[in-house]
């Protein structure tokens, strides 16, 4: 019988955990996902989630002259004109170093809104730009953390269409409603519809 041979997609980060889950996102896919080398370091000079990630999906992608994916994601509070946005990551040394200083910064301020934002996207061996697309879930931070779950700033997200942070959900549920999920769900289809020639 003749081996198949699947597409090579590179994930342009160097974090195995994303690996993982995006290796869960595209399951459907018959595609083979790596981890970009650490040679190739994308800075992430970007305005936006999204230029963000078209920078990080176009540098792998040309780099190495094969399909790349790339994903940018971070959380928006209003009252904080929009931080730790971009600066989510690096907003302190550790998930709940992180929490701590969002929580002080926005103290017992009543406006709570925040969203958390997720922008994906496909490069070709060229580095032009094949598919792009944002996912967004809106919630309000918590006065306090909430829940064992996930990642991040989980425990202080709040959904009020669920009536729980995003750490109260299973991993099911949060992918159902999460920016990722949502981002993702919308690119699939397109994704389908793509013939990606094996590199
Ligand atoms: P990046 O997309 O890997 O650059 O990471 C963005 C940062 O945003 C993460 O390190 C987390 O602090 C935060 N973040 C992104 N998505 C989530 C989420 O689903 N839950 C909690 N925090 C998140």
């Amino acid at each position: 019988m003749q081996p198949t041979t699947r597409p090579t997609v590179v994930v342009a980060t160097g974090n195995p955990g994303k690996l993982t889950e995006m290796q869960g996102y595209l399951a459907d896919l018959a595609w083979e996902l790596v981890l970009k080398p650490d040679e190739i370091d994308v800075a992430e000079t970007g305005s936006t989630f999204l230029e963000n990630a078209r920078l990080k999906a176009s540098t792998v992608a040309k780099a190495m002259g094969q399909w790349a994916i790339a994903d940018d994601s971070g959380l928006s509070v209003a009252a904080l004109n929009g931080a730790p946005g971009l600066y989510s990551a690096r907003y302190g040394n550790s998930d709940p170093d992180r929490i701590d200083r969002l929580l002080r910064e926005l103290g017992d301020t009543p406006n709570r809104q925040a969203v958390f934002s997720c922008a994906i996207a496909l490069a070709r061996p060229d580095g032009t730009l094949a598919l792009e697309t944002e996912g967004q879930c809106p919630g309000e931070i918590t006065l306090a953390p909430r829940g064992n779950g996930g990642f991040g700033y989980d425990p202080i997200f709040y959904v009020p269409t669920v009536g729980k942070t995003f750490a109260e959900l299973s991993g099911e549920e949060k992918d159902r409603i999460s920016h990722r999920g949502v981002a993702f769900a919308q690119l699939l289809p397109e994704l389908r519809s793509l013939s990606i020639a094996p590199a």
